[in-house]
């Protein structure tokens, strides 16, 4: 079975909420839209204090080249265009909105029909894509229209889908795979038109069997589609890895992708582009993972994106007693929580309750220099030195170090046995070393 060569870990798995299938949450009587739920640029609020709104209804314009719409979740009135604390921790600009009912935009078709075939042309699928507002649904919440975008000079011959969710915890990815297959390989089909590809492959760890056999099952209605199971190992999620394991090319530091002829996309944003592109039906809703040891009742639900994350966990039982952290993702690259009133947004595929014994920090030991980390690394960096250069500050030596390589994946934090904060380091010094691109690049 394949798998990627260089570094990788094990964690434990805890696939806890694997056999729960998905449940509609109710719908919140507030819920707060972000503005700013993609990679790059906030979109423009479009609706006031006091307007009326319908479900699917655009609230928020992605203006700049990479941003993404933003659409009610809901219907009703809205309160207030104002700051939200979210995921993240910063304020960001929201439109609060209070529920009233469930009524749609009629443009929407809410039937259960999968409508398989798609006649619209490449250029037109692109545009649908950007109308609706998705951004892809893996974590990384880049614009799915922008990636769609094959630069000049450049020739996409495949397409990969990632189903992978390597992290260990979350399912919102596995059961979308078993309980929307069709309408997921659908979607599949249609960015293959738009990328005017002849094959797609998809990619699932072997941890999950039966989306492994569903899909294979389904694609042999599909032409060019296939199905591969992947050997188990974290970070196979990372795009570099997933194409490393699925057809063994290497995507030069620093490039894309595309660079290599690939454009990979996640099965949660292929299942977005269907319901975008045959259903008419923009991103406001998503599967997201509420989980932990000690929940009541892990689970996975439907929820409208703005929803504040308390809906979630009140709807699985409520915050268990020995809570540490509340971690909005996996263990391994997920931030925790700093308030519950954070609302669920495009990218959140899971929520972990950590326990406190869980969440408890080895103590932190000067290095031993054992060379785990830089074992482990998928990126073939050197993570103990990175770390080194970002509490040094040393910023330049730490950007031709290539620490913008490093795709967070915490595998160097989660193996030093020393209990050395790497990741927090590695966050930061790509921080720094970011906001220095930028502000040459704007020179
Ligand atoms: S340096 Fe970055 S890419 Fe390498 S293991 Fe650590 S977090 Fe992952
Ligand atoms: S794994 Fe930890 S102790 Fe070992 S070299 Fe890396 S930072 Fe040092």
């Amino acid at each position: 079975m394949k798998t990627f060569a260089l570094g990788g870990v094990h964690p434990p798995e805890n696939k806890i909420s694997e056999k729960a299938v998905t449940e509609v949450l109710a719908i919140p009587p507030k819920v707060y839209i972000p503005l700013g739920q993609n990679l790059g640029a906030p979109a423009k609020a479009v609706v006031e204090k006091g307007a009326l709104v319908k479900v699917g209804q655009l609230i928020g314009k992605g203006e700049a080249f990479i941003s993404a719409n933003v659409h009610s979740s809901v219907s009703g009135k809205v309160a207030k265009v104002d700051d939200v604390i979210d995921q993240s921790g910063y304020k960001r600009k929201a439109i609060f909105i209070d529920v009233a009912g469930d009524d749609w935009d009629e443009s929407i078709d809410r039937s259960d029909n999968i409508t398989r075939d798609c006649h619209l042309s490449p250029e037109e699928i692109t545009q649908k894509i950007k109308d609706m507002g998705v951004v892809g649904l893996g974590g990384a919440t880049f614009p799915t229209h922008v990636k769609m975008m094959v630069p000049s000079g450049k020739k996409a011959d495949c397409l990969i889908i990632n189903g992978v969710e390597c992290e260990p915890y979350l399912t919102s990815d596995h059961r979308l795979m078993i309980e929307k297959g069709e309408e997921t390989l659908v979607g599949v089909t249609i960015l293959m038109k738009a990328l005017k590809v002849e094959k797609a492959y998809i990619g699932i760890e072997n941890n999950k069997p039966d989306a492994v056999e569903n899909l294979k099952n389904l694609a042999k209605k599909f032409k060019g589609i296939e199905v591969h199971a992947l050997k188990v190992k974290y970070p196979q999620g990372g795009e570099k890895q997933l194409i490393k394991a699925m057809i063994g090319r290497e995507v030069p530091s620093g490039k894309l992708p595309i660079e290599v002829g690939c454009v990979v996309q996640n099965v949660g944003t292929a299942f977005a582009v269907y319901e975008a592109v045959q259903k008419n039906k923009p991103l406001f809703e998503r599967v997201v993972t509420l989980t932990g040891k000690s929940v009541k009742k892990p689970a996975n639900y439907l929820v409208r994106i703005g929803t504040p994350v308390n809906n979630l966990v009140e709807a699985s039982g409520g915050l268990p007693e020995d809570t540490g952290k509340i971690v909005s993702g996996g263990p391994m690259m997920g931030k925790a929580l700093t308030s519950l009133e954070a609302p669920v947004v495009k990218g959140t595929s899971g929520i972990l309750i950590i326990t406190e014994k869980e969440a408890t920090r080895p103590k932190m030991v000067n290095c031993i220099r054992c060379g785990r980390c830089i074992g482990v690394c998928p990126m073939g960096l050197e993570p103990v030195l990175l770390a080194q250069l970002s509490a040094a500050e040393r910023w330049e030596d730490l950007e031709n170090e290539l620490v913008m390589d490093c795709m967070e994946c915490g595998s160097c934090h989660y193996t030093c046995p020393s209990g050395r904060p790497l990741l927090d380091y590695l966050r930061l010094g790509k921080n720094k070393v970011g906001q220095i691109i930028r502000t040459r690049a704007k020179k």
